[in-house]
């Protein structure tokens, strides 16, 4: 096994700021194959992913986390990608029902510490049980959406998950972004057209009014220091040691050091 670090992946981000979402996701395939793939929560950068991933019919598997408190308009979304889009949505689930999880721990999203033991509970545990199968994780954060993803890298260490994230939209600009929506009539929530910029668990989220920052419905209940659920490694910087561990091999190959191969 070798060690991966941000610092590793600089020059190779740096020259993948060029590339489009589809060539990131054909260089993924070339060099993670069966152990890549695809995570989304149901909101409008996901639907994208899966449209995209089912435009170049990529046999990619797209993760997907039930927390078991989801809106029923999430979940109507994510099988409206199934049946009209084709694509391989994983549905994983927590151990625990919500109400097994509250009769043994009270409620916990009432409160800022709750809330991160909850959404771990929740949201990260259910991926941490697969994370042996995978290298890489195609995600959907946007540098376009501000706030802690403005600086989001294209290539990210995820130390949760021991694997890449390979951010494919990282660079898309708003407008490029709404116009691909748009062009392409992507299948989104609908709750995004009620008032929900973002759309997470019902417990915690709220529509925004147009004078608030788009993620201002999130956990709005326990003030504006609790914004991000902890499920993405960029939204919790500094939280964990920025590496992992791969084969040796494949990192030599990430890194572009076999000279028989093309990157
Ligand atoms: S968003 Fe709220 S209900 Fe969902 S896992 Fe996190 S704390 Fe729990």
């Amino acid at each position: 096994m070798a060690r991966l670090t941000q610092a590793d992946l600089s020059d190779l981000n740096e020259s993948f700021e060029e590339r489009t979402p589809l060539e990131l996701i054909h260089w993924a395939q070339e060099m993670f194959g069966t152990r890549l793939a695809a995570l989304s929560s149901m909101q409008r950068a996901g639907c994208v992913v899966a449209h995209m991933l089912s435009e170049i019919k990529a046999d990619i598997p797209i993760l997907f986390v039930d927390t078991g408190v989801l809106f029923q308009e999430t979940l109507e979304t994510r099988d409206r990608l199934v049946q009209e889009y084709g694509v391989n949505i994983v549905t994983l689930e927590p151990a625990k029902t919500m109400q097994e999880q509250t009769e043994e721990l009270g409620v916990l999203y009432l409160s800022v510490e709750g809330q991160e033991q909850c959404c771990d509970l929740r949201k990260t545990q259910p991926l941490i049980q697969v994370a042996e199968q995978y290298d890489a994780l195609i995600g959907s954060l946007r540098r376009a959406d501000g706030g802690q993803r403005a600086n989001v890298p294209i290539l990210a260490i995820d130390p949760a998950m021991n694997c890449l994230r390979v951010n494919i939209l990282a660079s898309l600009s708003k407008e490029e972004f709404q116009n691909y929506l748009e062009e392409n009539q992507v299948i989104t929530n609908p709750l995004h057209r009620q008032g929900y910029p973002t759309i997470g668990c019902n417990r915690c989220t709220t529509p925004v009014m147009e004078s608030e920052p788009g993620r201002a419905g999130r956990w709005r209940h326990l003030g504006p220091w609790s914004q991000y659920c902890g499920i993405n490694p960029t939204d919790v910087a500094g939280k964990h040691a920025p590496s992992i561990e791969l084969p040796q091999d494949l990192v030599d190959r990430v890194l572009g050091r076999e000279t028989d191969f093309m990157i």
